[in-house]
């Protein structure tokens, strides 16, 4: 049992405790979440990288079209012909710098001041520092292949600060002897309500909206000044991000974010923890409920080892007593100092009795064995059971009251025709009379009756020994069972004897019952049912 503890409990009880422990640590490092992080955060640097591609395909289609460095005047064709784009210029060496606005905004005095700002923010820029822009744009052509170098410009319109993009490139014509610069500013409606929507929708990885078992991520853009999206992918449910990353090539000073849709990280990590503690709850009932099973098994069998042992030593010591009595007797008697012919005969007669119960010992084991190997045969024959019982009964009834036992003995007049094996029912009323004799050591009474029954028969064999208790009367029936006192202990006997009693009458469709009071007495009764002939045809009848 201990090893059965150790060897199966303790590491079942261990895979539990480590399956606990490691949630546990998962919870508190809040495991889940980081590893979401890190895959959303990588998932933005990609973003960030196609979204920038896009910006340069667009913006190398606009500086296709973008007037060639003599042609100044064509900024204003140039606007109108790409409402995208807000202002437009090209500078062309010191002083010389041609700045046009949208026209058809150029009432508004706010616009006016943003072109002016602009045009005066730009002229500045270029004049300090052409050099720098132009050995920055070589580089870039050199190193990546591209022509534009991107900038944010902040304007402000009203008391909010508001993000426009703006374009740095070589126009066509600029020549070693007259470098040329030219840009324009992505009007800052495009961006939001035309750009960044179709850029979002088009990183987002399989967006399935249909999809509900698994969350959808859904991204956004917002500038570093504000918290509100500038622009949003479609589905984007409000709320703040889970992820966030500053862009670092076309837009710096907006930041790309992420969420799930209608989740947060720590909700799919608190159901990640919830399903593995039900699983490991399920697990742990199972594992339970499978080692009780076991425990349960493995002590059925323990009880049934330590009973077969037992029976091993007493059925040993049972075949010892008589084998030594008849041994000495037959010894005394070979050596011829018997004169006394009573005394002869009484030792003639203990020889044949010791081995008239030698016999009844070795005929039980027998049947015990035959019947557990399922070989036991029956050969039921039309029988009066009075005179079987009155037969059996009478080779013993000399003996009973010689051992000082009071016998009386019932037989109904009335008794139908039984059909029985002879032999197993005899060999079932004499173990039930010898448990009686056994059982008995003060109040020597030793009852059989037998009568009609439901047009069956009982057969009842009554004493006023010892008894057995209530609990125990189930399992005296069960094979090597023999109840646990010591009154019971001293006496000889080897736990086979009530289950070939109930074995055999179950076989002939009858049952076998006890009735008993600890130190009033017992009785076993026997009921053979009537058996229609057919039943009986041949030896259909299970050992
Ligand atoms: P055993 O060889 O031990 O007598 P049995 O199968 O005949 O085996 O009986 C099983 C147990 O039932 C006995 O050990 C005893 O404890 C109890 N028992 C049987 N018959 C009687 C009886 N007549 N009075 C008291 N106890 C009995």
């Amino acid at each position: 049992m201990l090893v059965f503890m150790l060897g199966v409990m303790l590491p079942a009880a261990a895979l539990i405790l480590a399956g606990v422990w490691h949630l546990r640590n998962i919870q508190r490092e809040q495991a889940i979440e980081a590893v979401l992080q890190r895959e959303y955060q990588q998932l933005l640097t990609i973003a960030e990288k196609r979204i920038d591609a896009r910006a340069y395909d667009i913006a190398e289609d606009y500086i296709a079209k973008f007037p060639k460095v003599d042609q100044g005047d064509d900024l204003t064709a140039f606007l109108t012909e790409h409402p995208d784009i807000t202002h437009a210029f090209l500078w062309t060496g010191k002083g010389h710098l041609e700045i046009q606005s949208q026209p058809d905004r150029m009432g508004d005095p706010a616009f006016e001041e943003e072109h002016r700002n602009l045009s005066s923010m730009v002229g500045h820029w270029f004049e300090l520092e052409n050099h720098d822009l132009f050995g920055k744009l070589k580089k870039i052509q050199t190193m990546e292949g591209r022509r534009v170098y991107f900038d944010a410009n902040w304007v402000q319109r009203g008391d909010k600060w508001q993000y426009q993009s703006l374009a740095i490139f070589i126009p066509r014509g600029s020549t070693a002897e007259h470098p040329a610069l030219a840009g324009f500013v992505y009007d800052a409606g495009y961006l939001s309500n035309k750009f960044f929507p179709q850029a979002l929708n088009e990183v987002l990885p399989n967006q399935n909206t249909n999809e509900q078992s698994h969350p959808q991520p859904v991204m956004m853009v917002r500038t570093m000044k504000e918290h509100a999206p500038l622009a949003a992918s479609v589905g984007w449910d409000g709320g703040s991000p889970e992820v966030e990353r500053g862009f670092e090539g076309v837009f710096p000073g907006l930041i790309l974010g992420i969420k799930l849709r209608g989740t947060t990280f720590a909700n799919i990590s608190n159901h990640f923890v919830r399903t593995e503690y039900l699983i490991l709850a399920a697990l742990s009932l199972l594992m339970g409920a499978g080692m009780f099973i076991t425990y349960r098994n493995v002590a059925r069998e323990f009880a049934l080892a330590k009973l077969k042992s037992d029976f091993v030593s007493n059925v040993s010591h049972e075949l010892r007593t008589p084998l030594a009595l008849i041994r000495l007797y037959a010894e005394t008697l070979e050596l011829g100092r018997i004169s006394n012919p009573g005394k002869r005969q009484e030792y003639y007669e203990i020889i044949r009795k010791e081995s008239e119960r030698l016999t009844a010992l070795i005929n039980n084991i027998l049947d015990f064995s035959r019947i557990e190997s399922g070989k036991k045969e029956y050969s039921f024959r039309e029988t009066d059971v009075a005179d079987l019982v009155r037969s059996t009964l009478e080779s013993y009834r000399f003996e009973i009251e010689q051992n000082g036992f009071q016998f009386e003995q019932k037989i109904a007049n009335d008794l139908p025709q039984v059909w029985v094996d002879r032999e197993a029912i005899a060999r079932s009323l004499l173990n039930l009379v010898n448990n009686a004799v056994k059982y008995s050591p003060t109040e020597k009474y030793l009852g059989v009756n037998l009568y009609r029954h439901n047009g069956g028969v009982k057969l009842e064999v009554v004493d006023h020994g010892i008894g057995i208790p209530a609990k125990e009367q189930p399992k005296i029936f069960e094979k090597f069972y023999r109840v646990g006192d010591p009154l019971v202990h001293n006496t000889k006997g080897s736990g086979l004897g009530l289950s070939l009693v109930r074995h055999i009458v179950q076989a002939h469709g009858g049952d076998v019952l006890v009735e008993s009071e600890p130190g009033q007495g017992s009785k076993f009764i026997i009921t053979l049912p009537v058996q229609t002939t057919e039943a009986q045809q041949g030896k259909g009848m299970p050992a």
